[in-house]
């Protein structure tokens, strides 16, 4: 346990905690919505802080991160709680329940990836906005010790507790949920328009940001609302990656999972608008594979986690027409 960074006095019984866009007010011995925040007397604290309910060495294909550190491992590592409420939560034992859990201080997990030659560390599985201290403690100590940082999120944070988690964060990839509001409130119990301001801001900063958003059947997958969220991403950068990934029953929800033939056809419809697209959850070589978008040739195959570098030179160029594809390879 250690006291919140971000939180504000509310009366002599509630403080308001200023960690993400909720900003909750919480009486005394009560935690916010996110179920790791707790006011103990007028003190704030996080309950997770050094917790630990999963870690693990794996490809960073996995988180996913297509065009940073390619074929390679990354120590990953999850803690609990979650300050959304998605009904179709992959991980909701760890993202809406209180696991079991070993202690860590943020040395020992930098030993932990140099012990295994793992050149970064993924704050994943729950949402690491809500183990902000931990995961702003470990980051800096990482970063000094030469490991980079990739944040997996739902992007729900307040700008002041960003910008200082910015300064040692060097990727991120973010759910964004679709682009539609009402889905974000009514279903996941968040809210769309702060995850928009902080995927602007992450990218305005020069981390690496890649987009991941799970296809829902009849839930989030209107193709005008998509075509919206590709124009707007492709505003930003076109070269932004995007994982369009297949849902599966899970959770509380229960509709059958995407037809393949409707993530085909919005893989299809998002290449017009974005350089770099794949569909995750499919195992499918075609639709995971990298190809340059200047001239067509293939440059990264990928199966599954298998990546073979068919067209890309050292410095991350496509071999054929010299165009970027990866910065950090
Ligand atoms: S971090 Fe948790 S307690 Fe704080 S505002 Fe968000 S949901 Fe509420
Ligand atoms: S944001 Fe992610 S971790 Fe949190 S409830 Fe939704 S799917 Fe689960």
């Amino acid at each position: 346990m250690r006291e919140a960074l971000f939180y504000e006095e509310n009366n002599e019984n509630s403080v308001v905690c200023t960690l993400c866009p909720h900003r909750c007010i919480i009486s005394n011995s009560k935690t916010g919505l996110c179920g790791v925040r707790m006011n103990k007397k007028g003190v704030l604290y996080s309950l997770n802080y050094g917790e630990i309910s999963s870690i693990s060495l794996d490809p960073i294909e996995k988180k996913p991160l297509f065009h940073f550190y390619p074929g390679t491992d990354i120590l990953s590592v999850g803690s609990w709680g979650c300050n959304f409420k998605c009904p179709f939560c992959q991980n909701w034992q760890i993202s809406q329940e209180r696991p079991n859990v070993q202690r860590i201080d943020p040395m020992r997990l930098i030993n932990i990836a140099l012990e295994h030659n793992s050149k970064g560390i993924a704050y994943t599985y729950n949402e690491p906005m809500v183990w902000f201290e931990f995961v702003l403690d470990s980051s800096r100590l990482a970063t000094k010790e030469g490991i980079y940082n990739v944040l997996v999120t739902n992007g729900f944070i307040e700008p002041e507790p960003l910008n200082l988690l910015l300064q040692s964060i060097q990727a991120m990839n973010i759910d964004l949920k679709g682009f539609n509001e009402d889905f974000y409130k009514k279903v996941c119990l968040g809210d769309l328009k702060p995850v928009l301001n902080v995927i602007e801001k992450s990218v305005e900063h020069g981390i690496h940001v890649e987009i991941t958003t799970l296809i829902i059947p009849g839930a989030n997958d209107d193709l005008n609302d998509l075509k919206r969220e590709f124009k707007w991403l492709s505003n930003l950068n076109p070269d932004i990656p995007l994982h369009i990934s297949r849902y599966f029953p899970n959770y509380k929800y229960t509709v059958p999972p995407t037809s393949v033939d409707e993530l085909i056809r919005v893989y299809e419809t998002a290449k017009e608008y974005l350089n770099f697209v794949y569909l995750g959850n499919i195992w499918d070589k075609k639709c995971e594979s990298t190809y340059c978008p200047s001239c067509g040739e293939l440059v990264i195959e990928r199966e599954g986690y298998n990546v073979k570098f068919v067209g890309i030179d050292e410095e991350g160029n496509c071999k054929k027409c010299g165009r970027n594809i990866v910065k950090n390879l």
